[in-house]
């Protein structure tokens, strides 16, 4: 399995891939740390998650580093998600046993009441766009409840996996509690048809997500989907556009690009566009494109040069089909992965980066006419995962936000991930939620108790 540094094309490090009977062992050694830790009490399990949480602020420039050099994430953003992962730590070990607690419930019984309990051998599949932050936000309030964890981290960041699974142990949390294993995906299917795993969580593509459920759904294991999205970012006539616009470029250009809750189509009604489409570009072409270890830098490679390819296409096939090029549009030429900062306007039904997920630096403007329309073209996705509506009449924009079909909806401001809130898509953009209290719920037995 081999490193490649984005920025480069140079190979970091070759690992050695776990064969099929080192698969089968680990999960035989994860599912026997589950026979002790179902039994730890929450103050244990939140004593060892504040130490998890201590470990990456303490090691954040080595993980950051690393994160940056596996898939070209720009340092600054790296330390960031070091950051957040000790944030959800915390977050858990202060609040798992609040989200677990029995709950009384009055019926016939003398006594009845609801009681959570963990599942055992949950199964991660992982994408390396967060290679780090999508590990901790399942794992943190996985093992809270006290499940263990397998990860199947993507191809293309083993190091990242590796030290994950590393800090585990070096905040002293028992053995195999937490094991990553090193795999393709193509020996998924196995060990998610392993008797001993229970459920399998999966953040990535379409596909991927297809597969995993299908397999799962057959062996009947419970799932999560993450999946992708191509947020819809409304500007309304009343939105203040000097925020907006550098929100617009933050949203769309963080992690250059490659998140699921990037906003991807702009929906701006034709009284706001030519300003909106001035400002955007101003701000996207004064970005820094460079080496991620930079401080400077602002945008960085893709992750994989297959992934220039892929969007180098998509935006080909945009502008043939009528989508109007205001900037970049191409790969930056040299050995890295990297693709010019974009924006394209006049983007209409049918075009790829209307219909499809871009995932890179590309900004695409759909002009519409009135509130209606933004609405209606927003809901005109296989996607539903985030939207932000900008209006500066708040409840207007509230009773707008209810007609979004999707799984969070941000007024004037960026969508983003935060703990205290359940994070998920509807439609193609999967099922299930993670986070806050909601997330935790998800791979626990939720059990009823009657009593006479
Ligand atoms: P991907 O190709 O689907 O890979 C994600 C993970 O799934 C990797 O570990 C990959 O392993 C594995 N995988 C791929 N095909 C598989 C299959 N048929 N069976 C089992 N496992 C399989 O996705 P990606 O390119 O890494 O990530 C980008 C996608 O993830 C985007 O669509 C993005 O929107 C989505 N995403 C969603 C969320 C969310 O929370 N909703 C968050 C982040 C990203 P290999 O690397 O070995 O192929």
């Amino acid at each position: 399995m081999k490193a490649i540094n984005p920025a480069n094309g140079e190979l970091i490090k070759e690992y050695r891939r776990h064969t099929p009977d080192d698969v089968f062992s680990i999960i035989k050694k994860v599912d026997h740390a589950f026979l002790q830790w179902r039994k730890t009490s929450f103050n244990d399990r939140a004593r060892l998650m504040t130490k998890a949480a201590e470990v990456l602020r303490k090691n954040s420039n080595e993980y950051a580093r690393l994160m940056s050099l596996e898939m070209g994430k720009t340092i600054k953003e790296s330390r960031a998600e070091i950051d957040k992962c000790a944030w959800v730590c915390d977050y858990y070990a202060e609040n798992a046993e609040r989200f677990l607690a029995d709950k009384i419930v009055e019926t016939d019984a003398s006594k009845s009441f609801i009681c959570f309990e963990p599942l055992g051998v949950a199964l991660a599949v992982m994408p390396w766009n967060f290679p780090f932050w999508q590990v901790f936000r399942f794992a943190a309030p996985g093992l809270m409840a006290g499940n263990v964890g397998l990860l199947k981290h993507a191809s293309n960041v083993p190091g990242c996996a590796l030290a994950i699974e590393e800090i585990f142990k070096e905040a002293e949390f028992p053995e195999d509690v937490f094991r990553s294993l090193l795999i393709l995906s193509s020996e998924v299917e196995t060990v998610i048809r392993n008797p001993l795993v229970k459920a399998v969580t999966l953040t990535g593509s379409e596909p991927a997500g297809r597969s995993v459920a299908s397999i799962a759904g057959d062996e009947i294991k419970k799932t999560v989907l993450e999946l992708g999205g191509s947020d819809p970012f409304i500007v309304l006539d009343d939105a203040d556009l000097d925020f907006c616009a550098d929100t617009a470029v933050q949203a769309r250009m963080i992690n250059t690009g490659q998140s699921c809750i990037a906003a991807k189509r702009f929906i701006v009604v034709e009284s706001r566009l030519q300003e909106f489409e001035q400002r955007v570009t101003q701000r996207m072409q004064s970005l820094k494109i460079g080496d991620p270890l930079d401080e400077k830098t602002q945008v960085g490679p893709l992750a994989r040069n297959d992934l220039v390819d892929d969007l180098d296409e998509q935006i080909k096939k945009s502008v043939q089909m009528g989508a109007k090029l205001l900037i970049g549009g191409k790969r930056v030429q040299g050995p890295g992965a990297y693709f010019e900062p974009t924006v394209l306007s006049n983007v209409k039904k049918g075009i790829p980066v209307y219909q499809e997920e871009t995932f890179g630096p590309v900004l695409a403007i759909i002009p519409v006419k009135d509130e209606q329309e933004a609405v209606d073209t927003a809901n005109d996705s296989e996607f539903g995962l985030g939207g932000s509506l900008w209006s500066q009449d708040v409840l207007k924009a509230e009773k707008l936000a209810r007609k979004i079909e999707t799984g969070a909806v941000f007024i004037n401001g960026m969508v983003k991930s935060d703990p205290r809130l359940p994070f998920g898509g509807i439609k193609k953009s999967g099922y299930g939620r993670e986070l806050s209290d909601y997330g935790i719920r998800e791979f626990v037995n939720i059990k009823s108790v009657w009593i006479a």
